[in-house]
């Protein structure tokens, strides 16, 4: 029978507090309103951002309402649509957006640019175009996170911040590219525009970092030093192209110093994927004068980073990647196709898989350092 038109009940994880584990609730999901898409979400992956939302709101991150539904590395299939959908239609495989591309606008327009700015304040408080959110629970509005909520097994998206991927498409290793993967891949690829036999080094060997690895490695990369505090993470990064590792606690000396000795001075691209203003400062310090790129993917909202001015002044250059630069509903479908025709890795990146009601040990074992990515079925 066609639940269209209906309220869904399912289930979600819901974040009734900052700092507080999330509870797997009965949710009641309402139908889509216009231009809006009720998604069956299949699998999702569990970012460092879900958890710094959740632990750090009000601190490194700036305050957003809860109750909220984390979750916004999914994938899943169009249960209905809203009047005035023309792009999708129920069945279609789809990734959920937490950055829209609409289209129409002058950000959509450039090709300077992947920040399209669509319902932005709204999603970014956690609410639809309408000010409110599709998801209840007891009678309450619970907040979507950026306007996703993947942590749920329904959810309805605005059309601009979905796009429609091949029906072939595995969705439980695919989510990946909805944040993560895309990040770090772009950040290297379209952000610092990594070149051939270039120096690169990476600062954080999480999916994002990993992926930022990968991402130097496809653009020909000759060095590639991947730096992270958790040496466990050395394996993988060398499996997806780091051609040497560093691990900071092993030197008693500023990481940045140890990178300009080890490659003569400075590297031509440093990508900082660990979300740390200090690490930022000493990526950008470990490139090289002249030419030095340093492009920042790890996320902090309140905090400010120490540039020295001369540093700039001899050169370098400090990008900020934001979705890894990919226009996303034009792009991530080319990087499911990628992924299918062997040309970009996924399933190295996916380390554990569990149900929704272990999403809690999801976040342990991304906080501990144990896993990549913990893909949660639903
Ligand atoms: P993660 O927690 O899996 O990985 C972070 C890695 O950094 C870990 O391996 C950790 O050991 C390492 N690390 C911690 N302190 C370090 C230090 N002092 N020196 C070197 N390495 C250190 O996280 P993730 O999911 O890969 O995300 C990484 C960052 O990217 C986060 O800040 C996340 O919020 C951000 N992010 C940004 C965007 C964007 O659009 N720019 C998108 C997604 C995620
Ligand atoms: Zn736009
Ligand atoms: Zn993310």
């Amino acid at each position: 029978m066609s639940t269209a038109g209906q309220v869904i009940k399912c289930k979600a994880a819901v974040a009734w507090g900052r700092g507080e584990p999330l509870s797997i609730e009965d949710v009641e999901v309402a139908p889509p309103k216009a231009h809006e898409v009720r998604v069956k979400i299949v699998a999702t992956g569990v970012c460092h951002t879900d958890w710094e939302y959740l632990y750090e709101t009000g601190k490194g991150m700036k305050f957003r309402p809860f109750p909220l539904v984390l979750g916004h590395e999914g994938a899943g299939i169009v249960e209905s649509v809203g009047p005035g959908v023309t792009k999708f239609s129920p069945g279609d495989k789809v990734i959920p957006l937490f950055l829209p591309q609409c289209g129409e606008c002058d950000r959509c327009r450039s090709p300077k640019t992947n920040h399209c700015r669509k319902n932005w304040d709204n999603t970014q408080m956690g609410v639809l175009a309408d000010g409110t959110s599709r998801i209840s629970c007891k009678n309450q509005q619970i907040y979507q996170f950026l306007g996703v909520s993947s942590f749920s097994q329904y959810t309805v998206v605005p059309d601009t911040s979905l796009t429609k991927i091949r029906s072939d498409a595995p969705l439980e290793k695919v989510c990946l590219l909805g944040c993560g993967v895309s990040t770090g891949y772009g950040a290297a690829v379209n952000t610092g525009k990594v070149e051939k036999d270039s120096l690169c080094a990476v600062f954080g060997l999480g999916a994002v970092g990993l992926a930022a690895v990968m991402g130097c490695r496809v653009a020909g990369a000759k060095r590639i030093i991947g730096v992270d505090i958790n040496p466990d993470k050395f394996d993988k990064a060398k499996v997806l192209g780091a051609t040497e590792c560093v691990n900071p606690r092993d030197h008693n000396k500023p990481i940045q110093e140890v990178i300009v000795a080890m490659t003569h001075g400075g590297v031509d691209y440093a990508l900082e994927c660990v979300g740390s203003p200090d690490i930022m400062s000493a990526a950008l310090e470990s490139t090289a004068d002249a030419w030095g790129t340093c492009i920042i993917a790890g996320w902090t909202e309140t905090a400010a980073m120490k540039v020295m001015v001369e540093k700039i002044l001899m050169g370098r250059t400090l990008k900020g990647t934001y979705f890894g630069g990919w226009k996303s509903v034009q792009d991530v479908p080319k990087l499911v196709d990628d992924y299918m025709n062997n040309r970009l890795e996924l399933d190295e990146f996916i380390t554990h898989s569990l149900p929704l009601d272990q999403i809690n040990v999801a976040f342990d074992l991304l906080k501990s350092g144990k896993s990549i990515r913990t893909v949660i079925s639903l």
